[in-house]
């Protein structure tokens, strides 16, 4: 590293200022600084970005770019969706993690994908989503490989669907490489929005994830590849923050290897202006055929991969929703709906775009979004009576902030954290189906169990009665009682109940163990 590189000098960025759009760094992370991203007090302390956040929380320059888009916003995420578009095959970079004969299960630039498209396809496939979803406001670009690795396709696609359909966002995800190259050609097409994939600022720490890149020609390998990307990552980093593009960064936590050290990037990419900060627990089963995979290196627990963002939290915001998505991912986040659009789907749909309808849409999601804040808001009073009370609860849905999924087609159950503060969204756990047509799977039911075991209660919109008696059992209460109403709202009405009966003696508050973090692939499966 070097100190040039690494340098917040105000002079040298307020000289790029005067040319060509360029902000002044230091006003652009003032404004972070002033509202930490996009959170607010909403809830349980410091919110995950945009928890609760409104226009009210932040420059409206800043809203404009977060309040409909599901990654950028938790609270977003309850009710907008995005799709990614796989048109960037290639990779300069080796990840320890990562397999692309296989699906990558831990980054939002999986390995493997349905189809790969052309910009030409990847355009067509946007109208027809957008045509059919209309609350899809965003579009990424997000692998196979790495979108820079693949420049004239990936801004070929861009400029194609900025033409079709301006009012989609753009983001791309990128490992940093070749980032400082393409900054400006970033800018051009409005991408806004940019992940940076950063597991390290240390190329101690970097040689042990990263067996090689390609560079400049070569293949380098060890200290020096990985000194020179995380070089480049921090310098595309501060060019981003330079020029008003919100970087969001992803982490892959790697326990005995990067776990500890992520507190020091956390630093690192908070000092250059990044908005967000997204660490992910590793996945690694043996049969994704990683490196990590093969050696048995292992992914933290559910409380390991918590308790580091909670430690990083108080210096930014952090992403904790999520879903390490595959490269053509479609819908709502914790969806997949990929399959419904497949390249021979898509040619034979008549596809209209319409845009004021959009919009019309939009606006009643937002209706529905307002009225969810203010539900919840009515319940904060009287919580001071948890003291130092603090639970988890599990919610099965399947979007828009109510409680509306059964137990048994769960295939995730997102997870908040209630204490005197407030509801709070702190991350979600994928689970095996435990309805398997119309009769529950026991080794299922285990998963299930195992994957919300930190959690007091779990909130469904209907249940069984030998679920039921199991959730009991493993002392996590069934509450079907709140059906089809809204997450956080019932969850504080049950959770002052909760307080009643502990202090009526009816029941004793105790602490819950560890959970397990679902480590099989992460494949694409519709509806
Ligand atoms: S991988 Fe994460 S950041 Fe990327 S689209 Fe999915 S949820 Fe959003």
């Amino acid at each position: 590293m070097t100190d040039t590189l690494f340098s917040q000098d105000p002079d040298s960025t307020r000289e790029a200022s005067s040319a060509d759009g360029v902000v002044d760094i230091s006003d652009v992370m003032q404004k972070v600084a002033e509202h930490k991203g996009c959170g607010t007090e909403g809830g349980s302390g410091k919110a995950s970005c945009g928890s609760s956040a409104g226009p009210a929380d932040m420059p409206p320059e800043i809203w404009e770019k977060v309040k409909n888009h599901p990654c950028y916003s938790e609270e977003a995420h309850h009710h907008y969706a995005r799709m990614h578009v796989a048109v960037a095959p290639a990779c300069n970079i080796q990840c320890n993690y990562c397999n692309r004969k296989y699906d990558c299960a831990n980054e939002s630039r999986p390995g493997v994908v349905s189809e790969r498209l052309t910009p030409e396809q990847a355009s067509k496939k946007v109208l027809a989503v957008a045509s059919t979803i209309p609350q899809m406001t965003v579009l990424g670009i997000a692998g196979p490989g790495d979108p820079l690795a693949n420049p004239a396709k990936t801004f070929e696609t861009f400029r194609l669907i900025s033409e079709v359909a301006p009012d989609i966002k753009l983001c791309l995800s990128t490992n940093g490489l070749a980032l400082p190259d393409w900054v400006d050609e970033i800018a051009k097409y409005k991408v806004d929005h940019v992940t940076i994939t950063i597991n390290m600022v240390d190329p101690e720490v970097g040689q042990h994830i990263y067996p090689w890149i390609f560079w400049e020609n070569k293949r380098l390998q060890g200290y020096e590849a990985a000194k020179i990307l995380t070089e480049r990552q921090m310098l595309g980093l501060e060019m981003l923050t330079e020029r008003g593009i919100l970087a969001k960064i992803n982490s892959v936590m790697i326990p005995g290897i990067n776990d500890a050290h992520l507190v020091e990037v956390n630093k690192a990419v908070k000092s250059r202006g990044a908005f967000l900060h997204n660490i992910m627990p590793l996945i690694s089963a043996p049969e994704h055929g990683t490196v990590f995979g093969l050696n048995g290196q292992r992914g933290p627990s559910a409380q390991e991969l918590k308790a580091l963002q909670d430690a990083c939290e108080g210096d930014m915001n952090m992403m904790r929703h999520c879903r390490q998505c595959r490269a053509d991912a479609v819908g709502l986040l914790g969806e997949d709906r990929s399959a419904e659009f497949t390249t021979e789907k898509i040619m034979a749909m008549d596809i209209e775009y319409d845009a004021e309808g959009r919009k019309a849409y939009q606006q009643a999601v937002e209706g529905e979004r307002q009225a969810k804040v203010a539900a919840k808001a009515s319940e904060l009073d009287g919580l001071e009576k948890a003291g130092d009370i603090s639970v988890l609860v599990a919610v099965a849905t399947k979007g828009h902030g109510i409680i509306n999924e059964h137990f048994g087609h769960a295939k995730e159950f997102q997870v908040y954290e209630l204490n005197a503060k407030g509801a709070k969204f702190v991350g979600h756990r994928r689970v095996d189906l435990y309805c398997q047509g119309g009769y529950g799977e026991e080794d299922a039911l285990d998963t299930v169990i195992a994957a919300i075991n930190d959690c007091h209660a779990v909130f469904v919109a209907k249940i069984g009665g030998c679920p039921k008696a199991d959730l009991q059992a493993a002392g996590v209460e069934p509450v079907d009682q709140y059906a089809h109403e809204y997450i956080e709202q019932s969850a504080l009405v049950w959770f002052k109940d909760y307080l009643e009966r502990i202090a009526s003696g009816e029941i004793v508050h105790q602490q819950r163990g560890d959970a397990a973090i679902r480590q099989g692939a992460l494949l694409s499966q519709a509806g």
